[in-house]
């Protein structure tokens, strides 16, 4: 089996389009200067689009908790207060984050496979007054629970506490106008529903954040996860070199690329995109049998994440998958391994070759092991 031949269907990494790949394989730009600025300057113009925001976006490298590493410790300073609200793996991984800094972490806790509940997130808001900064995950991966944002960014609004938001899993998959629903800080990846590198981070950074950040400067953590950073060179090597360091330039062409492909295709078709592949799983594995871990209420159309049938063991599933079918889903995290697993929707996954095979897989999985499979 070489990876050629394995087709992802977890949440991330995810596969994605030849024209993308091919983008990455053009011989090595050096990341400065007026050629590379016009590949630059597309890309972020793109990616505000694609957030809808007209605050500043930089654009990291690293991995998604680098970002969100950037983002609490850009906000708060040593001592400070923050609040972590969280109802999973990614969310948890958050409140690490801002203990490692040496911040003062609250938090309102939801068990795994629950929403976050907004009105415990105002008590803690009125009750402790010195709060910094509010952080959330917008969908939590590891459960595939869609927190209710909305509620909570008017909440973070009314105590005027800037909120930081993990969009990892959900940018560029679903609706998340930054600029309509007041986001501060929105962290997304290159490769989960933007289909692109891996590797890449956009961070989309606001005024009142900016603000915070002036007042934090003597606190504020490190140097180059530190946004300010960021900002400073945006503005002292515009416009040739408006970042701090050497920018992973073989990957920036190649999510340019995946923007374009998105934006010709129209971001509410692609949107639609993941519904009809979420829906035309989820329809087939529930007549199956099968039970969503989810109700359609908190769930998102760009993972799904269901229990095994009776008497089924998930990891031998998994692993029939991968070594008949090529294809690879995931399982639960910690607590959850082997009682969930986790079907992902967007990149490649959510083409229609991916999805048939997909179920085609499922249900000869289920005739080898004797259970009914109803004509589909
Ligand atoms: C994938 C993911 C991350 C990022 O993980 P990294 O390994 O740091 O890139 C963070 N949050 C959520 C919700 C995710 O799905």
């Amino acid at each position: 089996m070489t990876p050629q031949h394995i087709k992802l269907m977890i949440p991330g990494p995810v596969g994605v389009e030849d024209e993308v790949l091919a983008a990455m394989a053009e011989p090595v730009r050096a990341h400065y200067g007026p050629a590379w600025m016009e590949i630059y300057d597309e890309t972020l113009e793109r990616l505000k689009r694609i957030f809808g925001t007209q605050n500043d976006m930089l654009l990291f490298t690293g991995p998604g908790s680098a970002g969100l590493e950037a983002a609490l410790g850009s906000l708060a300073g040593r001592g400070d207060k923050v609040l972590v609200a969280y109802n999973g793996f990614f969310g948890e991984r958050m409140a690490t984050i801002g203990r490692s800094h040496g911040l003062e972490v609250r938090t309102v806790e939801a068990p795994p496979g629950q929403p976050v509940d907004p009105e415990a997130i105002r008590k803690r808001l009125a009750a402790e007054r010195d709060i910094q900064a509010i952080a959330i995950v917008h969908l939590e991966t590891s459960t595939g629970v869609l927190n209710p944002l909305q509620e909570i960014v008017a909440i973070a609004g009314e105590f005027g506490v800037p909120l930081i938001l993990d969009a990892v899993s959900t940018l560029g998959g679903i609706p998340l106008p930054v600029d309509g629903w007041g986001i501060d800080v929105c962290v997304t990846v290159g490769n989960k529903c933007l289909a692109g590198p891996i590797g890449l981070v956009p961070i989309s950074v606001s005024q009142r954040a900016w603000d915070q950040m002036e007042r934090k400067r003597e606190g504020a953590h490190g140097w180059y996860l530190n946004l300010r950073t960021w900002r400073d060179y945006a503005i002292k090597w515009s416009p040739w070199h408006p970042y701090p360091t050497t920018l992973p330039s073989n990957n920036v062409v190649g999510l340019l690329a995946s923007l374009r492909l998105i934006e010709e295709q129209g971001i509410e078709a692609y949107y639609a995109h993941h519904e009809q592949a979420a829906q035309f799983v989820r329809g087939r594995l529930r007549q199956l049998g099968f039970e969503m871990l989810m109700p359609e209420a908190h769930a998102s159309p760009l993972i799904t994440t269901a229990r095994p049938l009776p008497g089924m063991d998930v990891e031998d599933f998994r692993r029939y998958l991968l070594e008949e079918w090529q294809i690879m889903i995931g399982g639960g995290l910690e607590g959850l391994r082997g009682k969930i697993f986790r079907v992902g929707h967007i990149g490649k996954a959510a083409s229609a070759e991916y999805r048939e095979l997909f179920l085609n897989g499922v249900e000869a999985y289920l005739k080898l092991q004797g259970f009914d499979v109803p004509a589909g």
